[in-house]
Protein backbone atom coordinates (compact mmCIF):
# COMPACT_ATOMS: atom_id res chain seq x y z
CA UNK A 1 0.00 0.00 0.00
CA UNK A 2 1.03 3.51 -0.79
CA UNK A 3 0.57 5.36 2.43
CA UNK A 4 -0.66 8.76 2.20
CA UNK A 5 1.85 10.23 4.06
CA UNK A 6 5.23 9.27 5.94
CA UNK A 7 6.98 11.12 8.29
CA UNK A 8 11.20 11.77 6.90
CA UNK A 9 13.61 11.57 8.94
CA UNK A 10 16.83 14.05 8.24
CA UNK A 11 19.09 11.04 10.11
CA UNK A 12 19.93 13.77 12.56
CA UNK A 13 17.09 14.08 14.71
CA UNK A 14 18.06 11.55 17.61
CA UNK A 15 21.55 13.03 17.73
CA UNK A 16 20.91 16.44 18.26
CA UNK A 17 18.02 14.89 20.67
CA UNK A 18 20.83 12.84 22.70
CA UNK A 19 22.91 16.15 22.56
CA UNK A 20 19.79 17.91 24.37
CA UNK A 21 19.51 15.17 27.16
CA UNK A 22 22.87 14.73 27.79
CA UNK A 23 23.81 18.37 28.37
CA UNK A 24 20.97 18.51 30.74
CA UNK A 25 18.87 21.24 29.81
CA UNK A 26 15.59 19.90 29.18
CA UNK A 27 13.32 22.24 29.83
CA UNK A 28 12.06 25.18 27.18
CA UNK A 29 13.93 28.09 25.73
CA UNK A 30 17.44 26.31 25.84
CA UNK A 31 20.19 26.08 22.92
CA UNK A 32 17.92 24.34 20.43
CA UNK A 33 15.10 26.34 20.63
CA UNK A 34 17.39 29.52 19.78
CA UNK A 35 18.52 28.12 17.28
CA UNK A 36 15.16 27.43 15.89
CA UNK A 37 14.13 30.87 16.54
CA UNK A 38 17.52 32.48 14.99
CA UNK A 39 16.93 30.83 12.20
CA UNK A 40 13.44 31.67 11.41
CA UNK A 41 14.20 35.31 12.30
CA UNK A 42 17.46 35.42 10.12
CA UNK A 43 15.97 32.90 7.16
CA UNK A 44 12.30 34.71 6.64
CA UNK A 45 12.93 38.39 8.53
CA UNK A 46 9.89 37.78 11.12
CA UNK A 47 10.50 40.28 13.60
CA UNK A 48 10.43 37.90 17.09
CA UNK A 49 9.71 33.83 16.90
CA UNK A 50 8.63 31.83 19.54
CA UNK A 51 8.51 28.10 19.34
CA UNK A 52 5.76 26.38 20.56
CA UNK A 53 4.04 22.71 21.59
CA UNK A 54 1.64 23.19 18.26
CA UNK A 55 0.61 25.73 15.68
CA UNK A 56 -2.66 25.48 17.74
CA UNK A 57 -0.98 26.86 20.50
CA UNK A 58 0.71 29.82 18.72
CA UNK A 59 -2.93 30.72 17.45
CA UNK A 60 -4.00 30.69 21.25
CA UNK A 61 -1.37 33.13 21.55
CA UNK A 62 -1.88 35.47 18.88
CA UNK A 63 -5.99 35.26 20.27
CA UNK A 64 -4.61 36.74 23.36
CA UNK A 65 -2.25 38.90 21.70
CA UNK A 66 -4.65 40.45 19.70
CA UNK A 67 -6.59 41.06 22.61
CA UNK A 68 -9.78 39.30 21.93
CA UNK A 69 -12.72 38.98 24.29
CA UNK A 70 -16.46 37.91 24.73
CA UNK A 71 -18.14 39.83 21.47
CA UNK A 72 -15.56 40.32 19.20
CA UNK A 73 -16.20 38.90 15.83
CA UNK A 74 -13.19 37.14 14.16
CA UNK A 75 -13.27 36.25 9.94
CA UNK A 76 -11.55 32.90 9.48
CA UNK A 77 -11.97 30.65 6.29
CA UNK A 78 -14.84 27.71 7.01
CA UNK A 79 -12.13 25.65 4.51
CA UNK A 80 -9.97 25.09 7.01
CA UNK A 81 -8.79 22.98 10.06
CA UNK A 82 -10.54 23.47 13.47
CA UNK A 83 -7.53 25.31 15.38
CA UNK A 84 -8.40 28.65 13.26
CA UNK A 85 -11.53 29.21 14.86
CA UNK A 86 -11.11 27.27 18.03
CA UNK A 87 -7.94 29.43 18.96
CA UNK A 88 -10.42 32.78 18.93
CA UNK A 89 -13.43 30.81 20.39
CA UNK A 90 -11.40 29.88 23.32
CA UNK A 91 -11.16 33.87 23.63
CA UNK A 92 -14.76 34.14 24.07
CA UNK A 93 -15.20 35.17 19.67
CA UNK A 94 -17.58 35.03 17.71
CA UNK A 95 -16.63 33.27 14.33
CA UNK A 96 -18.08 34.59 11.17
CA UNK A 97 -17.39 32.57 8.43
CA UNK A 98 -15.51 33.44 4.78
CA UNK A 99 -16.35 31.64 1.56
CA UNK A 100 -13.34 30.25 -0.60
CA UNK A 101 -12.10 30.89 -3.99
CA UNK A 102 -13.19 29.67 -7.12
CA UNK A 103 -10.16 28.85 -8.01
CA UNK A 104 -8.66 27.64 -4.73
CA UNK A 105 -9.77 26.91 -1.33
CA UNK A 106 -8.28 30.25 0.00
CA UNK A 107 -10.63 32.76 1.56
CA UNK A 108 -12.16 35.09 -0.99
CA UNK A 109 -10.76 38.81 -0.66
CA UNK A 110 -13.73 39.77 -2.64
CA UNK A 111 -16.22 39.01 -0.60
CA UNK A 112 -14.24 39.80 2.58
CA UNK A 113 -15.23 43.41 3.15
CA UNK A 114 -18.80 42.45 3.69
CA UNK A 115 -18.15 40.10 6.23
CA UNK A 116 -17.22 43.54 8.41
CA UNK A 117 -19.00 44.84 11.33
CA UNK A 118 -17.90 47.42 14.12
CA UNK A 119 -17.23 44.33 16.10
CA UNK A 120 -14.64 42.69 14.01
CA UNK A 121 -11.39 42.52 15.33
CA UNK A 122 -9.04 40.21 13.79
CA UNK A 123 -8.94 38.47 10.02
CA UNK A 124 -7.45 35.41 9.62
CA UNK A 125 -6.32 34.23 6.25
CA UNK A 126 -4.88 30.50 5.99
CA UNK A 127 -2.75 29.85 3.12
CA UNK A 128 -4.18 26.40 1.75
CA UNK A 129 -1.76 24.16 0.68
CA UNK A 130 1.00 26.66 1.31
CA UNK A 131 -0.31 28.95 -1.52
CA UNK A 132 -0.61 32.33 -0.56
CA UNK A 133 -4.01 33.97 -0.30
CA UNK A 134 -4.48 37.36 -1.94
CA UNK A 135 -2.42 39.36 0.72
CA UNK A 136 -2.17 43.05 -0.33
CA UNK A 137 -6.03 42.94 -0.81
CA UNK A 138 -6.49 41.43 2.86
CA UNK A 139 -3.50 44.09 4.50
CA UNK A 140 -5.19 47.08 2.59
CA UNK A 141 -8.65 46.23 3.69
CA UNK A 142 -7.47 45.59 7.36
CA UNK A 143 -5.96 48.94 7.67
CA UNK A 144 -8.37 50.77 6.23
CA UNK A 145 -10.47 49.19 8.84
CA UNK A 146 -8.21 48.81 11.92
CA UNK A 147 -8.04 45.36 12.15
CA UNK A 148 -4.95 42.84 12.98
CA UNK A 149 -4.10 40.02 10.78
CA UNK A 150 -3.20 36.81 11.65
CA UNK A 151 -1.69 34.40 9.24
CA UNK A 152 -2.52 30.70 9.71
CA UNK A 153 0.50 29.57 7.93
CA UNK A 154 0.48 25.95 9.36
CA UNK A 155 1.12 24.49 6.07
CA UNK A 156 3.09 27.21 4.43
CA UNK A 157 6.74 26.78 5.38
CA UNK A 158 9.16 28.53 3.27
CA UNK A 159 6.44 30.34 0.86
CA UNK A 160 6.21 33.59 -0.81
CA UNK A 161 3.58 36.52 -1.50
CA UNK A 162 5.00 38.70 -4.48
CA UNK A 163 8.67 37.68 -2.95
CA UNK A 164 8.06 37.75 0.33
CA UNK A 165 7.82 35.32 3.41
CA UNK A 166 4.42 34.08 4.25
CA UNK A 167 4.38 34.52 8.18
CA UNK A 168 5.84 37.99 7.29
CA UNK A 169 2.82 39.84 6.05
CA UNK A 170 0.07 39.73 8.56
CA UNK A 171 1.00 41.43 12.50
CA UNK A 172 1.97 37.80 13.34
CA UNK A 173 1.48 34.33 12.05
CA UNK A 174 1.46 30.70 12.90
CA UNK A 175 3.20 27.79 11.74
CA UNK A 176 3.08 23.87 12.02
CA UNK A 177 5.73 21.12 12.19
CA UNK A 178 2.67 18.26 12.96
CA UNK A 179 4.21 14.97 11.59
CA UNK A 180 1.72 15.69 8.35
CA UNK A 181 3.73 18.67 7.45
CA UNK A 182 6.50 19.66 5.16
CA UNK A 183 8.85 20.32 8.52
CA UNK A 184 8.22 18.24 11.37
CA UNK A 185 8.83 17.71 14.86
CA UNK A 186 6.30 15.43 15.83
CA UNK A 187 3.94 17.76 17.53
CA UNK A 188 5.27 21.36 17.47
CA UNK A 189 4.72 25.05 16.32
CA UNK A 190 5.77 28.43 16.00
CA UNK A 191 4.84 31.74 16.70
CA UNK A 192 6.55 34.95 13.87
CA UNK A 193 5.46 38.29 15.26
CA UNK A 194 6.14 41.05 12.69
CA UNK A 195 4.57 43.90 14.42
CA UNK A 196 6.81 44.58 16.94
CA UNK A 197 4.00 46.28 19.48
CA UNK A 198 3.33 42.61 20.45
CA UNK A 199 7.05 40.83 21.04
CA UNK A 200 7.37 41.69 24.75
CA UNK A 201 3.60 40.97 25.92
CA UNK A 202 4.37 37.80 23.53
CA UNK A 203 7.63 36.33 25.48
CA UNK A 204 5.28 36.77 29.05
CA UNK A 205 2.19 34.82 27.71
CA UNK A 206 4.80 32.08 26.18
CA UNK A 207 6.33 31.94 29.89
CA UNK A 208 3.26 31.10 32.24
CA UNK A 209 2.68 35.06 32.71
CA UNK A 210 6.06 35.85 33.70
CA UNK A 211 8.48 38.01 32.60
CA UNK A 212 11.00 34.87 33.14
CA UNK A 213 12.79 36.05 30.12
CA UNK A 214 14.03 39.32 30.62
CA UNK A 215 15.12 37.90 33.86
CA UNK A 216 17.21 36.03 32.29
CA UNK A 217 18.73 38.59 29.90
CA UNK A 218 19.59 40.27 32.75
CA UNK A 219 17.13 43.28 31.98
CA UNK A 220 14.87 42.91 35.31
CA UNK A 221 16.56 41.50 38.89
CA UNK A 222 13.39 39.30 39.64
CA UNK A 223 11.13 37.82 37.58
CA UNK A 224 6.91 37.48 38.95
CA UNK A 225 3.72 36.87 37.64
CA UNK A 226 2.72 40.28 35.67
CA UNK A 227 0.18 39.13 33.02
CA UNK A 228 -2.05 36.19 31.68
CA UNK A 229 -0.19 33.36 29.66
CA UNK A 230 0.22 29.85 29.62
CA UNK A 231 3.11 26.76 28.91
CA UNK A 232 3.37 27.60 25.48
CA UNK A 233 6.81 26.38 25.35
CA UNK A 234 8.12 22.99 24.06
CA UNK A 235 11.17 21.48 25.55
CA UNK A 236 14.68 21.13 24.13
CA UNK A 237 14.14 17.58 23.34
CA UNK A 238 11.14 18.70 20.74
CA UNK A 239 13.45 21.69 19.34
CA UNK A 240 16.50 19.66 18.84
CA UNK A 241 14.22 17.40 16.77
CA UNK A 242 13.17 20.27 15.01
CA UNK A 243 16.83 21.56 14.03
CA UNK A 244 17.76 18.42 12.30
CA UNK A 245 14.43 19.11 10.05
CA UNK A 246 15.88 23.14 9.61
CA UNK A 247 19.09 21.86 8.82
CA UNK A 248 17.80 19.77 5.80
CA UNK A 249 15.17 21.96 4.48
CA UNK A 250 16.07 22.94 1.09
CA UNK A 251 16.93 18.87 0.20
CA UNK A 252 13.31 18.40 1.77
CA UNK A 253 11.73 21.48 -0.04
CA UNK A 254 13.32 20.04 -3.20
CA UNK A 255 12.35 16.47 -3.14
CA UNK A 256 8.62 17.25 -2.47
CA UNK A 257 8.30 20.22 -5.48
CA UNK A 258 9.86 17.53 -7.82
CA UNK A 259 7.13 14.83 -6.96
CA UNK A 260 4.54 18.10 -7.17
CA UNK A 261 6.07 18.84 -10.95
CA UNK A 262 5.59 14.92 -11.47
CA UNK A 263 2.14 14.91 -10.63
CA UNK A 264 1.10 18.01 -12.36
CA UNK A 265 2.87 16.86 -15.78
CA UNK A 266 1.46 13.41 -15.62
CA UNK A 267 -2.29 14.49 -14.71
CA UNK A 268 -2.71 17.59 -16.83
CA UNK A 269 -3.83 16.17 -19.70
CA UNK A 270 -7.11 14.83 -18.04
CA UNK A 271 -7.03 18.60 -16.37
CA UNK A 272 -7.20 19.90 -20.00
CA UNK A 273 -9.67 17.28 -20.25
CA UNK A 274 -12.09 18.50 -17.29
CA UNK A 275 -12.18 15.59 -15.86
CA UNK A 276 -10.75 17.24 -12.58
CA UNK A 277 -9.38 20.75 -11.73
CA UNK A 278 -5.12 21.03 -10.55
CA UNK A 279 -5.83 24.56 -8.91
CA UNK A 280 -3.37 26.85 -10.63
CA UNK A 281 -1.24 28.97 -8.26
CA UNK A 282 -1.97 32.46 -8.86
CA UNK A 283 0.77 34.31 -10.38
CA UNK A 284 1.82 36.32 -7.03
CA UNK A 285 2.46 32.86 -5.23
CA UNK A 286 4.60 30.48 -4.68
CA UNK A 287 4.30 26.46 -4.22
CA UNK A 288 6.12 24.95 -1.47
CA UNK A 289 4.68 21.47 -2.31
CA UNK A 290 2.87 20.55 0.92
CA UNK A 291 -0.06 18.85 -1.03
CA UNK A 292 -0.88 18.00 -4.07
CA UNK A 293 -4.68 17.95 -4.80
CA UNK A 294 -6.92 17.53 -7.64
CA UNK A 295 -11.17 18.91 -7.51
CA UNK A 296 -13.64 16.10 -8.85
CA UNK A 297 -16.93 17.13 -10.33
CA UNK A 298 -18.66 15.47 -7.71
CA UNK A 299 -19.08 14.21 -4.45
CA UNK A 300 -19.46 10.81 -6.04
CA UNK A 301 -17.15 10.60 -8.51
CA UNK A 302 -14.69 11.58 -5.50
CA UNK A 303 -15.70 8.31 -3.55
CA UNK A 304 -15.56 6.41 -6.71
CA UNK A 305 -11.97 7.56 -7.34
CA UNK A 306 -10.48 7.29 -3.72
CA UNK A 307 -12.05 3.68 -3.64
CA UNK A 308 -10.16 2.88 -7.19
CA UNK A 309 -7.30 4.21 -5.44
CA UNK A 310 -7.46 1.91 -2.67
CA UNK A 311 -7.99 -1.12 -4.80
CA UNK A 312 -5.11 -0.68 -6.18
CA UNK A 313 -3.57 0.01 -2.92
CA UNK A 314 -3.03 3.63 -2.96
CA UNK A 315 -4.22 5.59 0.26
CA UNK A 316 -5.83 9.30 -1.09
CA UNK A 317 -7.83 11.45 1.36
CA UNK A 318 -10.24 14.01 1.07
CA UNK A 319 -9.79 16.99 3.18
CA UNK A 320 -11.90 19.65 5.63
CA UNK A 321 -15.64 19.17 6.27
CA UNK A 322 -16.87 22.90 6.31
CA UNK A 323 -17.01 24.23 9.88
CA UNK A 324 -19.78 26.08 9.24
CA UNK A 325 -21.87 22.69 9.21
CA UNK A 326 -19.82 21.39 12.09
CA UNK A 327 -21.68 20.16 15.07
CA UNK A 328 -20.11 22.78 18.05
CA UNK A 329 -20.75 25.69 15.11
CA UNK A 330 -24.46 24.64 14.63
CA UNK A 331 -25.00 24.51 18.21
CA UNK A 332 -23.52 27.26 19.36
CA UNK A 333 -23.82 30.20 16.36
CA UNK A 334 -27.13 30.65 14.32
CA UNK A 335 -25.48 32.19 10.96
CA UNK A 336 -26.63 29.83 8.46
CA UNK A 337 -24.87 31.73 5.76
CA UNK A 338 -24.41 29.35 3.08
CA UNK A 339 -20.63 28.86 1.65
CA UNK A 340 -20.80 27.63 -1.83
CA UNK A 341 -16.90 27.08 -2.68
CA UNK A 342 -15.80 25.82 0.74
CA UNK A 343 -18.68 23.16 0.25
CA UNK A 344 -17.40 22.68 -3.18
CA UNK A 345 -14.20 21.90 -1.85
CA UNK A 346 -15.18 19.67 0.96
CA UNK A 347 -17.45 17.61 -1.13
CA UNK A 348 -14.54 17.42 -4.15
CA UNK A 349 -11.16 17.69 -3.31
CA UNK A 350 -9.16 14.96 -2.96
CA UNK A 351 -5.44 14.74 -1.71
CA UNK A 352 -3.02 12.54 -3.36
CA UNK A 353 0.19 10.74 -1.59
CA UNK A 354 2.90 13.38 -0.48
CA UNK A 355 6.06 12.66 1.01
CA UNK A 356 9.89 12.90 0.71
CA UNK A 357 10.03 9.18 0.33
CA UNK A 358 7.92 8.75 -2.43
CA UNK A 359 9.55 7.53 -5.75
CA UNK A 360 9.26 8.43 -9.28
CA UNK A 361 7.86 5.16 -9.78
CA UNK A 362 5.28 5.39 -7.31
CA UNK A 363 4.17 8.85 -7.82
CA UNK A 364 4.64 6.66 -12.05
CA UNK A 365 2.06 4.04 -10.80
CA UNK A 366 -0.47 6.74 -9.07
CA UNK A 367 -0.58 8.71 -12.21
CA UNK A 368 -1.00 5.50 -14.27
CA UNK A 369 -4.07 4.63 -12.01
CA UNK A 370 -5.86 7.80 -12.18
CA UNK A 371 -5.69 7.44 -16.04
CA UNK A 372 -7.38 4.33 -16.21
CA UNK A 373 -9.94 5.33 -13.80
CA UNK A 374 -11.25 8.17 -15.86
CA UNK A 375 -10.84 5.54 -18.85
CA UNK A 376 -12.88 3.00 -17.61
CA UNK A 377 -15.12 4.48 -14.68
CA UNK A 378 -16.17 7.95 -15.55
C1 LIG B 1 -2.06 21.53 10.68
C2 LIG B 1 -2.86 22.78 10.75
C3 LIG B 1 -3.14 23.42 11.97
C4 LIG B 1 -2.82 22.82 13.30
O1 LIG B 1 -1.49 22.57 13.52
P1 LIG B 1 -1.04 21.83 14.88
O2 LIG B 1 0.43 22.04 14.89
O3 LIG B 1 -1.42 20.38 14.71
O4 LIG B 1 -1.72 22.46 16.00
C5 LIG B 1 -3.81 24.63 11.95
N1 LIG B 1 -4.20 25.19 10.80
C6 LIG B 1 -3.97 24.60 9.61
C7 LIG B 1 -4.40 25.28 8.36
C8 LIG B 1 -3.30 23.37 9.55
O5 LIG B 1 -3.08 22.79 8.36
Amino acid sequence: MIPFNKPFLTGKEAHYMYQAVYTGKLSGNGFFTKKCQNFFEEKYGFKKCLLTTSCTDALEMCAILCDVQSGDEVIVPSYTFVSSALAFVRQGAKIVFADSMSTNPNMDSEKLEALITPKTKVIVPVHYAGVACDMDKIMEIANRHNLLVVEDAAQAIDSFYKGRPLGSIGHMAAFSFHETKNIIAGEGGLLAINDERFIRRSEIIWEKGTNRSEFFRGEVNKYGWVDTGSSFLPSEVIAAFLYAQLESMEIIQNRRKAIWAKYHDGLKDLADREMFFIPEIPNYATNNAHMFYLVCRSFEERSALIQYLKEHEILSVFHYLSLHKSDYYIQHYDDRSELRMCDYYADCLVRLPMFYELTNEEVGKIISVIHDFYQHNW
